[in-house]
């Protein structure tokens, strides 16, 4: 008998997975795409009504000879996506919290955003393009509202679930913004050309941070995949930010939208549009290139 995630008691029995081929490589083992079973009571006083529902999950795995410290981090993701309920933010579907850990969540599809983007660039229009930017803007305003930090917004760690749907994954870096401790791996692990200046002179993450992160993300998108900064090394980058020079406007990028990209890239943080207003103005955006 299994339980379903409604008390929100994410464990989840092994056999209720089903692990079918690995679709990609995280941090810590192999993702594979596969199918749960769970239990749905159609009304919550009806317990005897109850469905079994089959979904089609992505299964993240620790590999088996992880240490408890190793464990304990691959699954801090699990518990930050738990406190989460966004159309635009990958769904924590459940865990399976003893070795080998998995953690199962919403699969997306259509795999990674950069991937996605390459394949189709002959078939994405500029509303397409804004569209994505625009959906990511509703989550990072969601995330905003609970005051938590992603601190790696990178259309890496975005995911396509339709064709019109992206969301938000990757919460392996993320923090609720009052908790200041850092990313303790190397340096050169932190995605120094995404980040806003802040963060990579004094590892200082926040809303604002997050907001140039946003920006970068952006460009990427309307860049079709390219990833900003290329042929630079990352020890370059802050001394061109200090001097001024930022990412050059995309080719078919209205100059709105290029705008407020530059405003999010304001050195000073306080300068910088939250996602509440970045969301509206992305909405304007959006709808202005629909009745162009
Ligand atoms: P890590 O953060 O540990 O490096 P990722 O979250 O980047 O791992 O996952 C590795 C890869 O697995 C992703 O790049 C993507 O291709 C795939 N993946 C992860 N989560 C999902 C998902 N929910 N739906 C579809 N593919 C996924």
């Amino acid at each position: 008998d299994y339980s379903t995630p409604t008390a929100r008691n994410y464990e989840l029995q092994r056999n209720q997975i089903q692990l079918n081929d690995i679709i990609g490589l995280g941090q810590f083992g192999d993702v594979y795409v596969g199918q749960c079973q769970i239990l749905r009571s159609a009304n919550k006083k009806d317990s005897a009504n109850v469905r079994e529902d089959i979904i089609p999950v992505a299964i993240k795995t620790c590999k088996v000879d992880a240490d408890l410290k190793t464990s304990e981090k691959f699954l801090e993701e699990a518990y930050v996506m738990q406190k989460f309920e966004h159309p635009h933010i990958i769904r924590l579907i459940g865990i399976c919290s003893d070795s080998p850990i998995w953690i199962v969540m919403e699969l997306a599809r259509l795999g990674e955003l950069r991937a996605y983007l390459k394949e189709n660039i002959s078939k994405l229009k500029l509303g397409t393009l804004l569209l994505y930017s625009y959906q990511l803007s509703t989550a990072l305003s969601y995330l905003e509202s609970k005051k938590f930090v992603h601190r790696d917004i990178a259309a890496r760690n975005v995911l396509v679930s339709s064709p019109t749907c992206i969301k938000l994954a990757d919460f392996g870096l993320s923090r609720w913004v009052e908790d200041q401790s850092y990313y303790t791996s190397s340096k050169g692990l932190l995605p120094i050309k995404w980040m806003a200046p802040e963060s990579i002179n004094f590892r200082r993450f926040t809303t604002a941070s997050d907001a140039w992160m946003f920006a970068v993300c952006t460009w990427e998108i309307l860049m079709y995949g390219v990833k900003p900064f290329q042929g630079i090394k990352n020890s370059e980058v802050i001394g061109k930010l200090e001097n001024g020079e930022r990412l050059a406007l995309p080719p078919n990028c209205p100059p709105r939208l290029y705008s407020l990209m530059s405003q999010c890239w304001s050195y000073e943080p306080a300068k910088r549009p939250d996602f509440k207003n970045i969301k509206e103005i992305m909405k304007e955006i959006l709808l202005e290139e629909k009745v162009s």
